[in-house]
């Protein structure tokens, strides 16, 4: 099926975080889709975005600022937002990324000791860390250790690592609070949606206490179109953006998997909805005109 002639993604990942492209492979990608306005959203990083915009320039894509902050509030360690429109030479937006990204070297060389006290006490050959440190091109993660794990014959496959080793040897990940997550973006000049809220809950007693809090501290948009809902409970999260005043946004989460979405699109033959862009871009000018 062919594009819509507004045909956006606002969700979409490189492997300057935990995608498989290049910035600019992302962007042809995206031309070549018929994608015309992007929004790059790595995790907790904005290095993507330089050659995201010289590749958007060149084959006419419009990328958008964009990013997906890891945040905790109450039970919930691992709530995603997405930030948009924010200004990415923002000082202190900058220096928080660099704090987190310290904060998961950190832990990633404190999982790799903890392994390795493991393996010696299990007679094992600890892994070297020289070595795994190649499996990673920036922060080292447990998916990284698991590789090393089964190429060095201690496990058969990364499910094995992880019951093993990783989940028994974790350490705590740095975390942003919601509340500081959505000031981060709100002083940069942006604005949030809470991304794919169906992998939080779909009971309204657990999503309305969040929501509410996350409205009252400046949330703007909430996730409605994504694939991890679509097309079950699409109709339930519109329901839920428009009890708490959330623009409802989309996008594919590409991460360049040969099995994953399609860029544009939540599923196969739904793109997008091109009003989500809009309707998210009105309420950050209202926003700034107040
Ligand atoms: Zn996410
Ligand atoms: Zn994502």
């Amino acid at each position: 099926m062919p594009m819509p002639p507004d045909s956006v993604d606002l969700h979409t990942h490189t492997r300057h975080s935990d995608g498989l492209d290049t910035p600019a492979e992302l962007v042809v990608k995206a031309a070549r889709q018929g994608v015309r306005r992007l929004a790059v959203t790595d995790h907790d990083t904005l290095t993507a975005l330089p050659e995201a915009r010289a590749s958007g320039a060149a084959c006419g894509v419009e990328v958008l600022t964009g990013i997906e902050l890891s945040v905790q509030h109450g039970d919930f360690n691992d709530i995603h937002l997405l930030g948009y429109f924010f200004d990415s030479e923002d000082a202190a937006l900058n220096a928080c990324l660099a704090r987190l990204k310290e904060g998961r070297t950190q832990r990633g060389l404190e999982i790799l000791h903890r392994v390795n006290r493991r393996l010696s006490d299990l007679g094992r050959a600890p892994l070297d860390s020289r070595r795994v440190q190649q499996y990673a091109s920036g922060v080292l993660t447990r998916p990284h250790l698991a590789q090393a794990l089964v190429d060095q014959s201690y496990c058969k496959g990364h499910q094995e690592a992880f019951r093993d080793f990783l989940i028994p040897c974790n350490a705590p990940k740095p975390l942003l609070s919601l509340e500081e997550g959505l000031r981060l973006i709100a002083d940069a000049g942006g604005v949030c949606s809470l991304a794919h809220p169906g992998t939080l809950s779909t009971d309204p007693n657990v999503l309305d206490p969040l929501l509410a809090a996350a409205k009252s501290l400046g949330l703007a948009g909430l996730e409605v179109y994504h694939r991890a809902h679509h097309p079950d409970t699409t109709p339930f999260f519109e329901a839920v953006a428009l009890r708490h005043h959330l623009v409802p946004t989309g996008g594919s989460d590409y991460h360049g998997r040969p099995t994953g979405p399609t860029l544009g699109e939540i599923a196969p033959g739904y793109p997008v909805p091109g009003a989500a862009l809009h309707d998210l871009q009105r309420f950050a000018a209202s926003r700034k005109s107040d």
